[in-house]
């Protein structure tokens, strides 16, 4: 499939409107163009949005939500179920689109889009599971319970690594919360969210609901801040770096709204002696080269144990001369190029930083001398104590740390300021519960066996710490987009207090 057909698909052209609320609207007049950053050729440019079209979709997320709100949930189901179709039936013109423009390798594209069309089918499911608990009142023939109500429009900012994904999470729990979205994609990402955007547009109108899907494509400082500020939306669900969140987590609780921030991470993998190499090796290879790197689950710091820590240090850098780096639609390829020349610089700059403070690469590091934004993984050794390493820098960069112990590794895992992912590979069933325990990982999620990357839907994914605390997706992250009431019915003749308390007539 060309890039004239993908592109035909879902009605791309060299000039495209970003905007939509009921249909697409003239924006600013100033365009964005997408890159490829497999050859950093521009691919097509999309109108941003104005101060004025911000205020249209706004105003129309807001209007829709007073009908959304009222269709039963169960028939808000039906809309995501058949969001999931439009998305099955486009899986692979979407997953090549997000390979394009996102530069992560067709496998993963698939995947990702794979994520969306689950995260469809979860939201149906839980659309008739939208459960409140009912207590049994202190006070006689008093009935307490609690009940969830649709929040409002919720403002999705999302980043450029899972330019698609992420939407998802957000809004097929949020439709089926009865809520309205207004998107606002990463800028280097319009293309995937345009398209994403005419699924979204086919299905509202088949359902005559329109309003419900939203976008607002344009820069974070000026139509990502006018969502933060604005009060009509009462949650914003924000993915990217730790330092946009915390000014998104700072502007949306002045104004008392709620925000989701799902951010940075700096993830560990620990390698004990009793561990599986071979399952270690193929898991720390993926979490640490797939999406060059790009993942917020990405394998940056590698703690191995002194007994295996040669021997693994050894196959790996082995298994990392032998990753073919290229075209991301190529076949057998399996990384292709960082976002921007930003982020190969940020690279550069990391590797430099490692090298003045005394840690060693022992393999890769390098630009590559083609087009576009390719570089090859690279391998430090780190010494205790790297401050480097206590950076999420987003490239293929793996720190190795060698331990004499698990209470070390454990120490080593939890030292940094993020806590997305982490996971220790062993046999060992008392180190693989310590892991898990409250002495164990700080971190949202905690693995055995398996890497730190690659979640599955069904659970809470989110860190802690400067990870920002946000839980999206699976288990009941679908609280987050409704409002709590808790109901108290008398229907006594009398009007007991509760507590005992006594307040009689005067
Ligand atoms: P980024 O912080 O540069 O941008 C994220 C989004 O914020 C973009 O849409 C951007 O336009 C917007 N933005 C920028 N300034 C803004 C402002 N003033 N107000 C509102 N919005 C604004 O992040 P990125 O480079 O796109 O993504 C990479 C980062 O995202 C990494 O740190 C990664 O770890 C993180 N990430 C985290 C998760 C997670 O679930 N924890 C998932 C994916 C990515």
């Amino acid at each position: 499939m060309q890039q004239r057909d993908i592109f035909q698909v879902f009605g791309i052209e060299p000039k495209n409107p970003g905007t939509f609320a009921l249909d697409w609207l003239a924006g600013s007049g100033t365009w964005l163009v997408s890159e490829n950053p497999a050859t950093g050729e521009p691919l097509a440019a999309v109108e941003q949005a104005s101060a004025g079209t911000y205020e249209q979709v706004a105003r129309t997320a807001a209007q829709a939500f007073t009908s959304w709100r009222q269709v039963p949930a169960p028939r808000r189901g039906e809309l995501v179920r058949a969001l999931g179709d439009e998305l099955r039936a486009h899986k692979e013109p979407l997953a090549r689109l997000v390979a394009l423009e996102m530069g992560k390798i067709l496998s993963e594209a698939r995947g990702e889009v794979q994520e969306m069309i689950d995260m469809c089918d979860f939201a149906v499911g839980q659309s008739r599971m939208l459960y409140g608990l009912s207590m049994h009142s202190e006070r006689a023939r008093h009935r307490l319970f609690e009940q969830w109500h649709p929040l409002g429009p919720v403002g999705v900012i999302t980043s450029f690594n899972f330019p698609v994904a992420v939407w998802a999470w957000n809004a097929t729990l949020a439709a089926v919360c009865g809520d309205t979205v207004i998107w606002k994609p990463s800028s280097h990402t319009p293309l995937t969210a345009l398209a994403v955007q005419r699924l979204a547009s086919t299905v509202m109108r088949r359902f005559e609901a329109p309003g419900v899907f939203n976008l607002v494509i344009g820069p974070g400082r000026e139509v990502g801040q006018r969502l933060l500020e604005d009060p009509r939306v009462p949650l914003i669900s924000f993915t990217g770096s730790t330092e946009q969140g915390r000014r998104v987590g700072e502007a949306v609780a002045r104004r008392f709204g709620r925000s989701i921030l799902e951010l940075g991470g700096n993830n560990a993998v620990t390698v004990m002696p009793d561990a599986n190499l071979d399952l270690a090796l193929r898991a720390i290879l993926f979490a640490a080269v797939g999406t060059a790197g790009q993942r917020c689950t990405t394998l940056r710091r590698l703690i191995l144990h002194r007994d295996i820590h040669d021997a693994l240090l050894e196959r790996l850098v082995k298994a990392y001369a032998s990753i073919s780096i290229g075209d991301p639609l190529a076949p057998g390829v399996l990384m292709g190029p960082l976002v921007n020349e930003a982020a190969v610089h940020d690279m550069l700059a990391a590797l430099e930083q490692a090298r003045a403070e005394g840690a060693q690469v022992v393999c890769g590091g390098a630009r590559l001398d083609r087009p576009g934004f390719f570089v090859e993984p690279a391998i430090v050794l780190a010494p205790k104590g790297l401050r480097i390493a206590e950076e999420e820098t987003f490239a293929p960069i793996l720190y190795v740390f060698r331990v004499d112990s698990l209470a070390e590794a454990i120490q080593l895992n939890n030292s940094v300021r993020q806590g997305l992912s982490s996971s220790i590979f062993t046999t060992n069933l008392l180190a693989a519960e310590t892991f898990l325990s409250a002495e164990g990982s700080d971190c949202g999620i905690a693995n055995v066996n398996t890497g730190t990357s690659g979640a599955e839907i069904g659970g809470a994914f989110g860190g802690e710490k400067e990870t920002g605390g946000g839980r999206e997706a699976g288990s009941d992250a679908w609280k987050q987009y409704m409002r709590r009431q808790t109901c108290t019915i008398n229907w006594s003749e009398e009007l007991p207090l509760a507590q005992g308390v006594t307040f009689p007539m005067p």
